[in-house]
């Protein structure tokens, strides 16, 4: 899993270089992201954050604080080997109801699965789960902290998932009543740019790890790297925070960003049971946009 695909226009205007330089029109997102590429194709479930709404094909396009990013986004996600989604953001009504249908309509036609927002009532009542080559389902809920102060789509309170423990572990348990044998919760939650978990983030960490529902919490927002640890251990299972951020345009900031891997060694119980699954406790792998006029995530040493 990542953090945040935050589609700053700057990136966008890397896109149109990339694109002009194949002798194309257009936008083209992969040469973007092609660094992590290895990393997130060879995963057996890997989770972007998109964090922000699309606009229709041709725009307007809009940056920071209302963003309306180039559709063709999508296909640079599907190609780098993302399987999932989640759209649970402070600016996911940036375009309103429009622009969370739009998103969700085109990852649909991408065949990446999503978890955050709802076109409908019934919508956000279904679960995400994903099943692996292996057949195992992992069940993916999600919530954001806020919304910038926008309103909710008016008539539509289900249209993004909103931050509440109840909230959460409500979605986590259809997870695991639709058949999921792992849950994760990505919350979009923290302060922007501290390192360091704020209050929220802790009493949210130590509430859903103590559900028997939810097995791994992982947080992004702060567009850092933030402490990673183990919360209400209980046989071996994983509990763990991870923060950060993905593609963005801060590169004169040089903030690190990263994606966690984790690997199939350690038993992962599932249930109280030897499940067969396996996991250490993972790690992160760090990476950075690049500035400034073609932006890549580079690709950095594996820690
Ligand atoms: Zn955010």
């Amino acid at each position: 899993m990542n953090g945040d695909l935050l589609w700053h226009n700057t990136l966008w205007f890397s896109a149109k270089e990339d694109a002009r330089r194949r002798g194309r029109g257009g936008y083209d997102f992969a040469p973007l992201l092609s660094g992590m590429k290895p990393v997130v194709a060879s995963a057996d479930l890997a989770i972007c954050h998109e964090e922000v709404p699309l606009a229709a094909a041709g725009g307007p396009y809009r940056n920071y604080p209302l963003f309306s990013a180039p559709p063709q986004v999508v296909k640079a996600v599907k190609a780098t080997g993302y399987d999932v989604c989640t759209t649970a953001s402070n600016h996911a009504v940036d375009q309103g109801f429009a622009g969370v249908r739009r998103t969700l309509d085109d990852l649909d036609q991408a065949k990446i699965a999503h978890a955050g927002t709802a076109r409908s009532n019934a919508e956000s009542q279904r679960s995400t789960i994903f099943t692996t080559r292996q057949g195992i389902k992992i069940g993916i809920v999600a919530a954001t902290f806020s919304l910038n102060g926008l309103p909710m789509p008016k008539g539509k309170p289900w249209a993004v998932h909103r931050l509440s423990t109840k909230e959460l572990l409500g979605q986590a348990r259809r997870a695991r009543e639709a058949g999921a044998d792992i849950v994760l919760a990505a919350v979009h939650i923290g302060t922007e740019y501290s390192t360091k978990e704020n209050a929220q983030q802790v009493a949210l960490a130590k509430a859903l790890t103590a559900s028997p529902d939810i097995d791994l919490v992982y947080m992004h927002h702060p567009h850092v790297v933030q402490p990673w640890t183990i919360v209400n251990k209980k046989l071996g299972a994983l509990r763990r925070r991870e923060h950060g951020g993905s593609a963005g345009s801060q590169s004169h900031l040089r903030r690190c960003n990263w994606a966690v891997h984790l690997h199939p060694r350690a038993e992962w119980p599932i249930h109280g049971q030897q499940s067969g699954i396996h996991s250490d406790p993972g790690h992160l792998l760090p990476a950075w946009p690049t500035s400034p006029a073609l932006s890549r995530i580079c690709e950095i040493e594996d820690r």
